[in-house]
C-alpha cells in the first residue's frame, strides 16, 4: 500500500465530558470540514480502529471503560486526546471523580489538541499530521 494514502479510523470515547468538545468533533464529517475526504473516519467498534480519541478528563464511571476499548484496538494503535479535560488541563481535572486526564488514567497521548472546546480546524489538522506520522511521510 502506498503511505501517502494511509487512513485513520478513529473510535471516540467521551470520557465525562461536558459535550463542547463532542460537538466540535462532530462538525469534521460536515461538508466544510469533509475529514472522510482526507482518509480520517470515526467507527463504531474499537475492532475496526486505529487511533482512540478521548474527550473528557477521564471520570470514576468510564475509567474502566475507556481500558476495556483501549485494550481492544489492535496494534499498532494511537492515542488522541481532545481538549483541555483529555489533556489534564481542564475546568474539570481536580473534579472529586476526575482522574485527571488521558495521561494519568491511560498513558501518554500520541496527540493532544488542547482547547475548551477546540476549533474543528484544530482537531483536523491533527489527525491529519497523526495520519501522516502513521503513513511515515
Ligand atoms: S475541554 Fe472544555 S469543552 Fe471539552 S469537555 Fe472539557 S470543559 Fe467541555
Amino acid at each position: 500500500m502506498n503511505p501517502m494514502w494511509r487512513t485513520l479510523q478513529a473510535r471516540h470515547v467521551d470520557a465525562g465530558s461536558c459535550n463542547g468538545c463532542e460537538q466540535e468533533l462532530t462538525h469534521l464529517s460536515n461538508r466544510v470540514y469533509d475529514f472522510q475526504h482526507l482518509g480520517l473516519d470515526i467507527v463504531a467498534s474499537p475492532r475496526q480502529a486505529d487511533t482512540l480519541i478521548v474527550t473528557g478528563p477521564v471520570n470514576d464511571t468510564m475509567y474502566l471503560a475507556l481500558h476495556t476499548v483501549w485494550e481492544a484496538v489492535p496494534s499498532p494503535k494511537w492515542l488522541v486526546a481532545i481538549g483541555d479535560c483529555a489533556a489534564g488541563c481542564g475546568v474539570f481535572q481536580s473534579a472529586y471523580a476526575s482522574h485527571g486526564g488521558v495521561a494519568k488514567a491511560l498513558r501518554t497521548p500520541d496527540v493532544v489538541v488542547k482547547g475548551c472546546p477546540p476549533e474543528p480546524r484544530q482537531i483536523l489538522d491533527a489527525l491529519n499530521q497523526l495520519r501522516h506520522k502513521a503513513s511515515g511521510n
